[in-house]
């Protein structure tokens, strides 16, 4: 598919991707946001969640380097953590004790989602046919129900507007898109929405590791849903660049973490395992605390319903709980959907590639929802109850996962975005794993399963 000009609305993850995706189809490209992308090492006002902890998981790692060759190489010369055997390790608690050490094929990235998105942006430079609108507002798009012929922007300082016509449009203005709203103002019906709602309120600080403990695992102790104090809470502390810890604690309704200094301990003192706690006792840390009341999962139907000329890409067409880490992956799986399906497209392709951007957020939504309804307090509609077979394979599933590491592997190989459910599954390691269900010989561990080595880096800082 060749074009004249595309227009990216919005120029954070989602849309520096799909930037350096059009400029292999496209005349010239254009890039418009509200913010001024030139500097991008500090919190931008429109991606106020980015000063929270971004993990990438393997799964979109992996997407990143099939559109940006070497981008993690790269990421990882400049300090970002690769989490995950060979690396860091990270030690996970989850409602039965802590996993027991073991080598899986699968990673995390830890760095700053300042550090993620210059890296990504610096990409841009490679293609002379991308320019930059900065510091306006998209208000609108142009066209009819037929057809999306561009957007109107209003620039921020003088308040004018002008239209800008294209091609093809691409939407990634990320959660508060206005896009539902601009295409029903062009006579398209409302997109249908679905709606899951953890209530989940996310508080994040960031900490200088102390001297000696850059190798140190990072720590990830899960939420259970079994219990009904506030310590259903999660806590991740997460190795970054800098030797910089980045620590997020989350809670929902009736046990939110607190945002004040002394509240941020003593919650994460108060998590099933104080380890997070006792770590930040070592640590120094960088400024304070802050909030972030997180969006429901939410996914919209834009695949039913876009007219050619117009698509949408990572949050705007759908976010998830981020205590899953997986908006990142889901915006660059979908990214490598545009690019697939602009190479084999025709012009009025539109409905086709946004079906396969939107079957690129199809395991990260069953994921997150599926978690989520295991939470009384999730709001949604919840799915009928699976028939009894598969409950019980589920239950069997969580139960022998701590002992039983084929099935560790397809749980995280599932986490990071790495292989669908059904496929990671139904391998038969797997279903003889479950089939045996919890080995008796491996007892859960109550403690993180630190090295000799950790634990002498440990007893040093104290
Ligand atoms: C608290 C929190 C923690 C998260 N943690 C993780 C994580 O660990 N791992 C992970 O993978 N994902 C995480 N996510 C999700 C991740 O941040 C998003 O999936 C990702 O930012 C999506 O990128 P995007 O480009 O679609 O949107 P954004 O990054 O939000 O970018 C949208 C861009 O559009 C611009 N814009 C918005 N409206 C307009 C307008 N009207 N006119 C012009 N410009 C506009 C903004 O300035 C911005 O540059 C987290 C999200 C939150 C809220």
């Amino acid at each position: 598919m060749t074009m004249r000009h595309a227009l990216v609305l919005g120029g954070g993850f989602a849309g520096t991707l799909a930037a350096i995706v059009l400029a292999h189809h496209a005349d010239t490209v254009m890039v418009v946001d509200r913010d001024r992308l030139d500097d991008a090492e500090a919190p931008r006002r429109g991606i106020p969640h980015g000063r929270h902890t971004h993990v990438l998981v393997s799964g979109g790692a992996r997407a990143l380097d099939k559109l940006l060759p070497g981008i993690t190489d790269h990421l990882f010369s400049l300090g970002a953590q690769r989490i995950g055997l060979p690396g860091r390790y990270m030690a996970t608690a989850a409602g039965g004790g802590w996993f027991p050490r073991h080598e899986g094929r699968q990673f995390i990235i830890g760095c700053s989602r300042a550090l993620l998105e210059a890296t990504v942006r610096e990409r841009l430079l490679d293609h002379n046919n991308i320019t930059f609108v900065s510091s306006a507002d998209v208000v609108g798009l142009t066209g009819d129900p037929a057809r999306v012929t561009g957007a109107r922007i209003r620039d921020r300082a003088t308040r004018t507007e002008r239209t800008i016509e294209a091609d093809l449009v691409i939407d990634s203005t990320g959660r508060s898109s206005r896009a539902p709203q601009w295409l029903v103002e062009l006579g398209l019906p409302e997109v249908e929405e679905d709606v899951v709602d953890p209530q989940i309120f996310y508080v994040t600080r960031r900490y200088r590791a102390p001297d000696g403990a850059h190798n140190l695992p990072a720590i990830n102790i899960m939420a259970d849903p079994t219990r009904t104090d506030r310590v259903r809470g999660s806590g991740l502390l997460l190795p970054i660049e800098n030797g910089t810890w980045s620590v997020t604690l989350s809670g929902t309704v009736g046990g939110h973490p607190p945002v004040e200094e002394a509240g941020f301990h003593d919650f994460a003192a108060g998590l099933p395992y104080p380890t997070i706690a006792e770590l930040l006792d070592l640590a120094e840390p960088l400024g304070s605390p802050f909030g972030f009341k997180a969006d429901a999962n939410r996914r919209k139907h834009f695949d039913k319903l876009v007219p050619p000329g117009f698509l949408v890409l990572g949050d705007a067409a759908a976010t998830f709980n981020p205590v899953y880490g997986h908006g990142l992956t889901v915006a660059a799986r979908g990214a490598v959907a545009l690019r697939d399906g602009l190479a084999r497209a025709r012009a009025e392709a539109s409905q086709d590639i946004q079906r396969a951007i939107a079957r690129a957020s199809q395991d990260a939504w069953m994921m997150a929802t599926s978690q989520d309804f295991r939470f009384p307090q999730t709001l949604g509609p919840r799915p009928e109850s699976r028939d009894g077979l598969a409950q019980r394979f589920q239950e069997r599933l969580g139960r022998s996962a701590m002992s039983r590491p084929a099935i560790a592997d397809a749980q995280m190989a599932i986490f990071t975005l790495s292989t669908s459910p059904a496929e990671a599954l139904m391998r038969p390691s797997v279903l003889l794993s479950a089939l045996r269900g919890p080995d008796p010989a491996v007892k859960p561990l109550s403690e993180p399963p630190f090295t000799p080595d950790e634990r002498e880096v440990l007893a040093q800082c104290r």
